[in-house]
């Protein structure tokens, strides 16, 4: 092979490295339907390597069945769907190696310390028994629990729960980490704590972060680029000031009210009225 040709291939390869290592996610037409309901319609977007992302929309909207297919939970029925370069569907065991996932709904286990958690969940990464305890030393540290170790956590309150959350879901250092309503019924100095790891994490790991909430100050103040959803369709995205901007409004929350109908506060059962009245008018079509 000639040292042009080679080289050639090298840059090829340069280039397309950069590709995948720029975008860590990207949707392209992506589709979810049960039946004859779709619940996320052919949505396109992308997350860069590092960026914190913000996917919100009210209850119904499609953010929950997004993330199962970013995730791996549920297969895509249209489009195409990568992350950290993987294909969702073809390189599932690639994509699930890459990414943490934080619950809104703690699942560490109540009965074991906290270090055991972190133990029991390395070893669904084969990290070795030396790198799990220095990377759960350090991580146990970032959330303030080192101290309570060896602690059960079930002597733990909600908040501590969620930052052992955190640190289990950073154990593997994985690329991307989901986190779903991360700070649901925490008081307001957690949920700052909180987002003052996953910024710093995010900074210095070069982490991506995909995040839903509703509580739009959260997603001001640390998203750097946010997508709203509703029903199926991305509706708008940008950055903050961008969709202050195309809405003519003040505030993040003026902005997605704007959008959506609906205030965060009392997005409620009334969105999953209007994804069944969806279904109907479909199948009247
Ligand atoms: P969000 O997370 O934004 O609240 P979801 O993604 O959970 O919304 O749901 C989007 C829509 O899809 C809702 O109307 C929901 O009822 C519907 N849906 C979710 N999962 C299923 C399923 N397994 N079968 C049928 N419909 C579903």
């Amino acid at each position: 092979m000639s040292s042009a040709t080679k080289s050639k291939i090298a840059t090829s390869n340069l280039s397309t490295q950069k590709t995948m290592f720029k975008d860590m996610i990207v949707a392209k037409g992506l589709t979810k339907s049960f039946k004859n309901f779709t619940a996320v319609d052919g949505i396109d977007f992308t997350v860069k390597k590092g960026e914190i992302f913000a996917f919100l929309g009210p209850n119904g909207a499609g953010k929950s069945t997004t993330i199962k297919m970013l995730t791996t939970l549920l297969e895509p029925t249209g489009g195409a769907l990568t992350l950290a370069g993987f294909d969702v569907l073809s390189q599932k065991s690639d994509v699930r190696n890459s990414f943490g996932i934080v619950f809104q709904d703690p699942s560490v286990d109540d009965e074991l310390t906290a270090l055991e958690n972190m133990v029991l969940h390395a070893t669904f990464y084969d990290l070795s028994k030396p790198e799990t305890l220095k990377r759960s030393e350090e991580l146990l540290n970032l959330v303030e629990l080192w101290d309570r170790k060896d602690s059960l956590v079930k002597t733990f309150s909600g908040g501590m729960k969620r930052r052992l959350e955190i640190a289990r879901g950073l154990l593997h250092e994985p690329k991307v980490l989901f986190l779903d309503e991360p700070t649901v019924g925490l008081d307001a100095q957690t949920r700052n704590l909180l987002w003052h790891y996953v910024a710093r994490m995010s900074k210095t790991k070069d982490m991506t972060v995909f995040f839903t909430t509703h509580y739009l100050e959260e997603a001001e103040q640390y998203a750097e680029r946010i997508a709203i959803i509703d029903h199926g369709h991305i509706i708008a995205s940008g950055t903050t000031s961008s969709l202050k901007k195309q809405t003519s409004t003040k505030t993040l929350e003026e902005a997605y009210l704007k959008l959506t109908g609906h205030s965060t506060r009392d997005d409620s059962s009334d969105a999953d009225l209007s994804a069944r009245q969806r279904v109907r008018s479909r199948g009247r079509k």
